[in-house]
């Protein structure tokens, strides 16, 4: 990367961060010396995030390729709008891009990590925008019942989409994570904040439960690790899904979600975002690993995400899916295990 690139994108971030200095409020987070991930006064992660070493990593490392943007256009497919409209007598899932799913079963629509604006940043410029638009927008939506939120980074947390749901949907978000919500005007009866393993019945049909994953969390430089980050079980009249949001992998945490929750007949899995891995590591997993969570979740089937639709790390921008579909088959794996979609279309289950 460039010095110059460099030096811009430090002084906004400077910039931008003593904006939001003021902004910043107390989460009400009791912290709990008796859970292994409560620590003194922030949750415990491998990493944490720093933007001089990301800055370091990104002066060692070339630029991503360029993008064909044939290539591009070949991953964009089409919204079956009759169908995501319609009653879905079984269980389905659509693909709005990156994080963002729209699950539909007997009547409830609920969606994963909504980000439907163009930056995955605070402000609208200098970062790059999406290279493939959301296949919904909020206006084609179906009514959404829940939303479930992993984390505060702002490629899951889109401040611009809350905005535009508030309080017409109920938020599921991680503990240290509704005092953002209300500060943004959503109202406090909306918003369900849990810790790891607590769950809530959203009504006879829907259980929800956090689960942990192995991330950390930050929208300043004042808030790392102040709101906790996580997956989303969600069981609607037996039929089992389960979300990843980000994560690293970590062994423990996945044979615990498959034998206390599982087995899922869905997962949505991370496949993108894993260059260096030197640097990733610690954060995302790769295509190998996100079969490895797959397998160890117990999951059916499960859907590639967090792929085509930001840069923001170094791997080609369509090397995920490749390499996934690659290691399914050197595992002998079918590929429809794993299945790898257009944005926007819909999986349907039987
Ligand atoms: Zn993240
Ligand atoms: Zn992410």
């Amino acid at each position: 990367m460039r010095w110059h690139n460099l030096n811009i994108a430090f002084l906004f971030y400077l910039l931008v961060s003593l904006a939001l200095v003021s902004c910043s409020s107390a989460t009400g987070v009791v912290f709990d010396p008796a859970k292994p991930h409560h620590g003194d006064g922030e949750f415990i992660s491998v990493k944490k995030g720093s933007f001089f070493g990301h800055l370091r990593m990104r002066m060692r490392e070339d630029d991503p390729p360029p993008r064909d943007p044939e290539a591009v256009k070949a991953i964009i497919g089409e919204v079956d709008r009759d169908l995501v409209d319609s009653f879905a007598a079984q269980p389905r899932v659509t693909w709005i891009g990156h994080a963002t799913t729209l699950v539909q079963y007997r009547g409830i629509n609920f969606l994963t990590d909504p980000h439907l604006t163009q930056y995955p940043f605070y402000y609208e410029f200098y970062v790059e925008p999406r290279f493939t638009q959301p296949a919904l927008s909020f206006a084609e939506m179906p009514a959404i019942d829940f939303i479930v939120i992993s984390h505060n980074h702002y490629d899951h947390l889109d401040h611009r989409t809350v905005d535009k749901f508030g309080d017409s949907v109920l938020w599921y978000v991680p503990l240290g994570l509704k005092a953002w919500f209300l500060d943004r005007g959503i109202s406090s009866h909306r918003v369900i904040e849990l810790d790891w393993w607590q769950n809530h019945q959203f009504n006879e049909q829907v259980l929800v439960t956090f689960t942990p994953t192995e991330h950390w969390s930050k929208r300043t430089p004042w808030d790392t690790n102040q709101s906790l980050w996580g997956g989303w079980s969600v069981d609607i009249d037996g039929f089992k899904s389960w979300f990843a949001g980000d994560t690293a992998y970590h062994l423990g945490y996945f044979r615990d979600i498959g034998e206390r929750l599982g087995p899922f007949r869905l997962a949505m899995i991370p496949i993108g975002a894993y260059a260096p891995r030197y640097f990733m590591g610690s954060s995302h997993v790769d295509p190998a690993q996100a079969i490895d969570i797959h397998q160890d979740i117990g999951a059916e089937q499960s859907l590639a995400i967090h792929w085509g639709t930001f840069q923001m790390t170094i791997e080609p921008a369509f090397e995920p899916p490749q390499l996934l579909q690659q290691e399914m088959a050197k595992r002998g794996l079918a590929a429809e295990e794993f299945e790898v979609v257009k944005i926007g279309d819909t999986l349907i289950l039987d």
